[in-house]
């Protein structure tokens, strides 16, 4: 991996945020009658209780969800860098969020994040880190300060290197480090060698 001619862009302000969760890409099958859904499976939604207890078979639909709403937003982008290996993107995201928690005394349910192809390329996307409460609590912008950048990046390192799964190489993830129970979608892509590689060469550029 190579960072030469890499351009690190970094925004901070108050945005709007369409979270999707299309639980891992598989979408949900939703009863269009009572609202009963569940992560599809490739089959159709078998007959089920409405929340009322009474028996439905109502159509069902294939879906992703989604809602939108205005936020404190921090945006970080790798130009010139891309990474295709399955889980790298996540690992650095869910890796800088437990770092910015830790360095800046975040509470860890007080921010989430996601990854925004914002060119269409999911090989480079961006990292968007943001406050999970409407209308924002001015915590993610913090981590745009030039000092705290910095600071982030060193908690984030240092967090992913003294965890212990996957061995040395560092080759999976658990709740100590990566996991959490808002990401569960890819907790098996996840790997902390991943942020540790790629952290520790951001670390010498900046
Ligand atoms: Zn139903
Ligand atoms: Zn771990």
């Amino acid at each position: 991996m190579d960072l030469d001619g890499i351009n690190i862009e970094i925004e901070a302000g108050n945005g709007r945020l369409a979270i999707v969760n299309n639980a891992g890409g598989k979408g949900f099958i939703i009863c269009e009658s009572c609202g009963y859904a569940r992560i599809f499976n490739g089959k159709p939604l078998p007959a089920h209780r409405t929340e009322f207890g009474k028996e439905c078979k109502g159509r069902s639909s294939r879906y992703s969800l989604g809602y939108e709403f205005k936020t404190d937003i921090f945006s970080l982008k790798f130009i010139g860098y891309h990474d295709k290996r399955k889980g790298f993107w996540e690992s650095l995201l869910y890796g800088l969020v437990e770092g910015a928690c830790r360095a800046l005394e975040i509470e860890r349910q007080d921010i989430d994040g996601t990854l925004y192809s914002y060119k269409g390329d999911p090989t480079s996307p961006a990292i968007v880190l943001f406050d999970d409460v409407p209308g924002g609590a001015g915590q993610v912008k913090r981590i745009a300060e030039e000092e705290n950048f910095k600071k982030v990046l060193e908690k984030t390192l240092k967090l992913m290197s003294s965890c212990e799964c996957g061995g040395e190489e560092g080759d999976s993830s658990c709740y100590g480090c990566l996991r959490n129970y808002t990401n569960q979608y890819c907790h098996d892509i996840l790997k902390r060698k991943y942020v540790i590689e790629f952290v520790s060469m951001l670390l010498n550029l900046i």
